[in-house]
Formats: C-alpha cells, structure tokens, sequence
C-alpha cells in the first residue's frame, strides 16, 4: 500500500486534507449535520440551486469564477458566481413567463457552454425537474426518452434542433416549448430564441423553496444492460452531492476543478455542476471532446489542482505514452479521481509515475445519485479496489438466500454489493416503473446489481456488473480482473472480457482487446498475450481466445458494453444501443 501523496492546494502550501481521518468522520457523522453546512430555506425547504447559487451571494464567493469556459477556439471566458446566479434567473424567468409549472419537465439536449449551465440551474431554481441529454445522441434515443419522460420544455441549440428535433419534436403532444440556447442565427418556427428572450428577462428571482422530496432531476441510465430507465432525484440529493465533493474528492474553494465527464451522464451532472457549485469551487468546462494534447495543455494553464475523470479515457491518456504528460508542468495537480467503471491497477500506477499521483477510484451509480465508495485522500490506496463506502453510507457485500439475502463476512467470498437505504441522493423511483424499483431493495437494502468482495480492512473490489459474470468450471469470473491483467501486456490499450457457452465448462472465457498505435494483431502477439494472461490467472481463469479490435464498444460515458461484444460473439439480439459511442454501429 502507498502512503497518502503531499496535499499540495494551488497556493503551492501544504494543507490537511478535508477529510483527515476516515474512521473518525465516519464514526462522527450524520446526514443532519452534512445538511447544516447548506443553508436551506425557512420551513425546512430547500432548493439544489439556492444551494450551488444564491446562497454565495453574501459572501466572497459571488465575486469567484464558477465556470471557467474554454471554447473550442479563443480564449477562455470566466463567468462568476454572480454571474452565473444572474443568468439562470433570467432563464427562471422565462420558464415563468412561458407558464411552466413546478414539477413539469424540462430536457436540454446541448453540448457544453455556458447557457446549459444556466438552464440546469435556472430550471432547479423554477422547480422544475430537470433532465440531461447527451448532444451525441441520435433521434431514436431522443425521442424514446421524451416519450418516457414527457417534458414540457426542450432546451437545445439552433444547430442540434435543426439535425435531431425538427422532423418530430413540435408534434410530441407533451412538449409545449422549445428553447434555443447558444448563437442562434435563425429561430425556426415553433422554436424560440431563448439566448435573446433571456436578455429581456429580470436578473432577479426568488429560488422556489421546494420540499426535500421534491423531484429535481430525470437522470436515464447509461445503458450498459437493457432499456434506459428515468431514475429520480430529489432536492434533498443536494446534501450528499455536497459531502461526497468536499470528502471524496476532496474540494475546497480555492481550487480549480475539473469533471470530464459531460452533464448528459450523471456525474456531468451531480460533479459537473451541482457539487463543485455548493463547494464554491472554479470549474473548467471545455466544449471540445477528448484530444491528448488539448488535456494536457488545460491541465496545465489552467492550473487545474483536482481532476474528475474516468477509466477510459486515463487508458486514452497512456495509449500516448508518457512523453506528451511530461512536456507538460502539471505541478498543480493534487488530487486525481476516477469514476465510472473498474479502475485497473496498471492505471493508478500510470497515474503516479507519470502525472505524479496516484488516481484515486470511486464508485456510484446514476441510482445512487452521488459517491458511495471511494479511496480517500487520507487512506492508502488500494490499486484496483473502489475503496471504502463515504460517511454516512453503510455497503455490505451479501449471498442471496431463499429467504432473502445474508451478509458474507468471508473476505473472499464474492457477492452482490448492497447499500443500506436511505441516504439523500438515493433515487426515489423509476419513472413509470414501480415494481421495477420495488425490485431493487430487500428490506432496508437497496441491491446495486454490481458484484463485489470486502477485505479484511473494509475495501471494497469490483468484481463487475452480475450480468457480466462468467462462470466457468464452477468459477466465478470477474470480466474486471482478467481485463486487468490483460491492460499489463504493453501492446494492449483496451481489454474486454465475455463468457462464452462451453459444453463442458457451461463458460469459457474469451477476450477483445484493442492494440496501443505501434503494435500490430498477429498470431505471436495473441500467444504472448494469452501466456501473460495463464501465467497471472491461472488456466481456469484466463481467456481461451483472444481477438483484435480497432476498438471496443463502450457507452458514451465511457463503459465497455460488454453486453454488446456477447451478444455479437453470439448472434443474439443488441437491445438498446442508444448510448453506444459513436451510435449504432
Ligand atoms: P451509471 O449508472 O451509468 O453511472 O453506471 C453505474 C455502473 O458503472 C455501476 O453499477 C458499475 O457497474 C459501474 N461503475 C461505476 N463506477 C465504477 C468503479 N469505480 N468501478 C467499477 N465499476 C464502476
């Protein structure tokens, strides 16, 4: 284990993490005190964004830059706390004057600039609930997720109208407005040029004090297993997306805070928006999508010191090797983080000899709303564990039983991941899915549908999604650790895993990988690869056949659809493929 790295703010000093000790804030805390260090509003209610927002107003923060804009070309645009409070209440003000209601929905479907931050928050402050699209999805999944979710509002710019919207959305019978963000050089009819109807607007509004179980957001999964499903969230949500910023990816407010990941995919959203806003941070927003190089150059004059990003594109990262990191001053940096899908080992590693820190892995869902499990600043790492779970979050790890489930205190037992409910960011259903949810707990636990196993000092391992195990010859496999051991091999960017049918096995296990640029497939590379892989898993464990891919199919958010690669290995039905990178192939 690796002790914990110097905690170096921008200021260049040395400060004490905001979580200094594990054990003790986890023994010290509860939910109420995390919701004291919001303000809340009289009568017990409360609103996400007076929480990001007005409540800053009175104080330094106002004068701070919120979004630190960098367009795809030009030079970056800073757009402060105040600012930012202005914009969105005159996008308030608007959804009021459209005669939108508390409660009705409104979708924005736009890549990332400035505007859509506005609307997320001026439509949280209207209390209506508010729902992410990614900007890459093509009309089909648009369209099955209006039909879904029913908004009343569509918030989008003129160029995404005219390619996605235009042929169907004015005949949705629940969608009463669309609102045209960004330059809009025409506003085609039954559209509105929302950018100038803004301007007529107050900069004034009064926050709408919401009850706690109010619904706030429509967050629809990834995709990664079957039909995208609306998961819902309240205002109260508010609470953990700011105690899981400030404990597990430590922000305080004097740093600059960068979430790769776009709003149409929950930590966009919960990480991107919310969390760094209520922490009274500065955070990057680049409108461009991934490009080696352009990281690298942000992270370094923007002097980023906390850095939100995922597994894919830190494998994206080393496919350059470490020389573009090192033409770079990342100096600043002082606490790396990932999320979205099991963290390999190799990468923790990349991270600290080449960025010169360690990434730290977390753990959540678009149900959980926020961070459950996490590697801490103040604890060691584990490479390729997800960590232990935030304060005021108990995870067990159970077997099911016939009459329900029981805990497994083996720590290497394999089982499901559970959590204890309730916590303020936990969904509050499936829209127009009550047993669908119902399904999701057995008694005060809710099942994550994830496997996992727990050590003997509480760190949680990601054994992968239950749909995605294979067993063979009485084995459990974890596509993850094989996948790991597969990233070893230097000629390998991207690894994943199936199950096949085996008549003696019932599975037998066989691996996609994709090459780093420089190496080619062939017949001596696929045995060096398969030997690594039985000299590190042994013969039940490795993979019995290795293909080359040009690339994997993965969600937009960065997830290995392995899914996908099963069920075209097997000639059976893609289902939903909407969040696919890249659409449907
Ligand atoms: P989504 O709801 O789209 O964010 O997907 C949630 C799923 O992503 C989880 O249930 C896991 O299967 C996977 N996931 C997220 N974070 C991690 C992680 N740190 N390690 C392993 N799997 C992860």
């Amino acid at each position: 284990m690796t002790p914990p790295p110097d905690q170096k703010r921008d200021t260049g000093k040395t400060l004490a993490p905001n979580l200094p000790d594990y054990e003790r804030a986890r023994a010290a805390f509860s939910w109420q005190q995390a919701r004291e260090e919001l303000a809340g509003m009289p009568d017990g209610k409360l609103n996400i964004a007076y929480e990001a927002l007005d409540r800053h107003l009175d104080t330094p923060t106002a004068d701070r830059t919120a979004i630190r804009f960098l367009p795809r070309e030009g030079p970056p645009v800073d757009i402060s706390y105040r600012e930012l409070a202005e914009r969105s209440n005159r996008f308030a003000n608007l959804l009021q004057e459209l005669g939108l209601q508390p409660g009705d929905g409104v979708y924005c479907l736009a890549h990332r600039i400035p505007d859509l931050y506005a609307a997320a928050l001026g439509t949280l402050k209207h209390g209506c609930v508010f729902t992410p699209l990614f900007s890459a999805f093509g009309p089909e999944p648009i369209r099955s997720r209006v039909e879904i979710g029913e908004p009343v509002a569509i918030v989008t710019t003129e160029r995404l109208y005219r390619r996605k919207l235009a042929e169907w959305i004015l005949e949705t019978p629940s969608v009463r407005h669309v609102l045209l963000i960004g330059d809009v050089a025409d506003a085609p009819d039954g559209t509105l040029d929302a950018d100038q109807a803004m301007t007529r607007q107050s900069a004034d509004y009064a926050t709408r004090p919401m009850n706690p179980e109010d619904r706030a957001l429509l967050h629809f999964t990834s995709g990664t297993t079957g039909k995208p499903k609306g998961a819902i969230h309240v205002h109260e949500a508010v609470v953990a997306h700011h105690i899981t910023g400030k404990h597990a990816l430590d922000l305080p407010p004097e740093d600059i805070y960068w979430c790769t990941a776009d709003p149409g995919w929950v930590t966009g959203t919960s990480y991107g928006i919310i969390s760094p806003l209520t922490n009274g941070t500065t955070m990057v927003v680049d409108e461009e999508e991934f490009d080696a190089e352009r990281w690298y150059r942000i992270l370094q004059d923007q002097r980023v010191t906390v850095w939100y990003t995922a597994p894919t594109a830190i494998r994206m990262l080393m496919k350059y090797g470490p020389e573009l990191a090192r033409q770079h001053d990342l100096s600043r940096l002082r606490f790396l983080s990932s999320v979205g899908e099991p963290l390999n080992p190799e990468s923790v590693h990349w991270g600290r000899h080449t960025l010169g820190l360690p990434f730290h892995d977390n753990w959540w869902q678009t149900e959980t709303g926020g961070i459950m499990i996490a590697n801490f600043t103040s604890m060691p790492i584990k490479p390729g564990s997800m960590g232990r779970p935030v304060p005021g979050v108990e995870a067990a790890v159970v077997r099911h039983t016939n009459e329900g489930i029981e805990l497994i205190n083996d720590p290497a037992e394999t089982g499901e991941l559970v959590l204890k409910t309730p916590w303020p960011s936990m969904f509050r259903g499936y829209l127009h899915e009550d047993e669908r949810y119902r399904k999701c707990f057995i008694g005060d636990w809710y099942l994550t549908g994830d496997l996992a196993r727990c050590d003997e000092d509480g760190y949680l391992w990601f054994i992968g999604r239950a749909d995605d195990v294979i067993k063979s010859s009485g084995h459990l496999i974890g596509p993850f650790e094989v996948e790991s051991v597969l990233m070893e091999h230097p000629s390998v960017a991207e690894a994943g895993v199936i199950g096949i049918p085996d008549e003696v096995a019932g599975e037998t296990v066989k691996a996609f990988v994709s090459l780093k640029p420089g190496f080619e497939p062939g017949e001596n590379l696929m045995k060096e690869i398969l030997g690594l892989a039985r000299k590190r898993l042994g013969p039940a464990v490795a993979p019995r056949q290795v293909e080359f891919r040009d690339r994997l199919p993965s969600t937009r958010s960065g997830k290995i659809m392995r899914r996908l690669l099963r069920a075209r290995e097997l000639g059976l039905p893609e289902g939903d493929t909407s969040t696919l990178e890249g659409g449907k192939e």
